[in-house]
């Protein structure tokens, strides 16, 4: 009686592990044809930016990447260390202003971290070079700590294997001017990655050198980092300088490890919500009372990841409560939008929608970078795989005042 269940039970592992690894084959094929049809290492994506901008005319499934009417001269990416999406819309619904006045503009509480990772360093990577973490076109960049020296292959490259533009790169070549103020020590990453020594040549004339960061500064959590923006605001636009800023705040973050992502009212992450609110208000009332600045900066807010699974930290990359994330594209004229109406080429998840790498086109903080060249007028990041094609905010169009 047993020789029989045994049989059976061997015939049912044996058409198990055929089709497992009939399975794996399949997934090793659809992985091919996804990475063959993108474009190649080393190929710039302005190539496919000349080829769409002459089908105008032609209304394509896919909606073509378009120049902005107007460029705006100074771009902020701003992101907020561990801002969940909820958090936000918490601090709209209880009056608060900073949040509030930057959903005047196209905006989503949908937005999504990297698919496999909900840690600092590598989202952040995500944002300023168009990348995902993973995959031969994956910036590839797993320390989380304070990175190793230069020349112990702390930079992007020697992690990736070959050189990883950014956006500051293309802002850079172009002759903007380019800073990133963070508030935690280890973005000295970014400093590392493109230094004079370490950047690529200049790829538009005139030469302005390899380094592709103008300011560097390391704030200590998040103190003054606004204040600091504010100064280089002022003074690239009093020298006549278009600019391009990666500001980071730290704190919400910092709570979130110290005292949980508590949303319940009245908590300590609710309240450090509230002084980023704050400093966020502070930033949107700045630009609008410098006459220089007002109607000529944008600022895109976005969070390299949520926070509370677990409870104390943020790496369980598959919990929405980490991977829901804000992504607000503030213009300052007024008009509020959903972003993903205004960007027909990407897909809303539902809120318990990771959306892996292949699943979907969702708005990421990995846009951030070639969105926030968009705005500048700019070209996406050469070899960035996220947004490359600008199709963000394909359906708005810049309105004067
Ligand atoms: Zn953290």
């Amino acid at each position: 009686m047993q020789a029989q269940p045994q049989r059976v039970s061997g015939r049912a592992v044996g058409a198990v592990m055929f089709i497992a690894a009939l399975a794996v084959t399949i997934a090793w094929i659809v992985i091919r044809v996804f990475f063959t049809v993108q474009p190649a290492e080393g190929e710039p994506s302005g190539a496919t930016m000349t080829a769409s901008s002459n089908a105008v005319g032609s209304v394509a499934e896919r909606a073509a990447p378009r120049a902005i009417t107007k460029p705006f001269d100074h771009v902020i990416v701003l992101s907020i260390d561990g801002l969940r999406a909820d958090a936000v819309e918490d601090a709209v619904r209880r009056g608060r202003p900073g949040f509030a006045a930057l959903l005047e503009g196209p905006h989503t509480l949908e937005a999504r971290t990297d698919p496999d990772i909900t840690v600092t360093l590598p989202n952040h990577t995500g944002m300023v070079t168009g990348r995902l973490f993973k995959g031969p076109q994956g910036h590839n960049w797993l320390p989380n700590d304070l990175p190793p020296t230069i020349v112990e292959g702390g930079t992007l490259h020697a992690a990736h294997g070959s050189y990883v533009p950014s956006m500051w790169d293309v802002a850079h070549d172009h002759g903007l001017l380019t800073g990133m103020i963070a508030s935690k020590e280890k973005f000295i990453l970014y400093d590392n990655t493109y230094r004079e020594e370490q950047g690529a040549p200049d790829a538009v004339a005139p030469d302005h050198g390899r380094a592709k960061l103008d300011v560097v500064e390391l704030a200590f959590r998040g103190e003054g980092v606004e204040r600091k923006a504010e100064a280089a605001l002022d003074r690239a636009a009093a020298d006549g300088r278009r600019s391009l800023w990666f500001l980071h705040f730290a704190d919400t973050d910092f709570t979130g490890h110290g005292k949980t992502w508590d949303m319940t009212p009245g908590s300590d992450y609710l309240a450090c919500v509230d002084r980023m609110d704050a400093l966020v208000d502070r930033l949107v009332g700045h630009v609008g009372s410098n006459p220089s600045l007002k109607g000529r900066t944008a600022i895109i807010m976005t969070a390299d990841h949520g926070g509370g699974a677990p409870p104390l930290s943020h790496t369980v990359h598959d919990s929405p409560l980490n991977f829901r994330i804000p992504f607000v594209v503030w213009t300052g004229d007024g008009a509020a939008g959903d972003l993903y109406a205004l960007s027909p080429t990407r897909s809303r998840p539902s809120a318990s929608e990771r959306m892996t790498a292949t699943g979907g086109a969702p708005i990421r903080n990995a846009d951030a970078g070639n969105c926030a060249l968009w705005l500048l007028g700019l070209p996406s990041i050469p070899t960035s795989t996220v947004g490359a094609e600008q199709d963000l905010l394909a359906g708005w169009s810049r309105t004067d005042r």
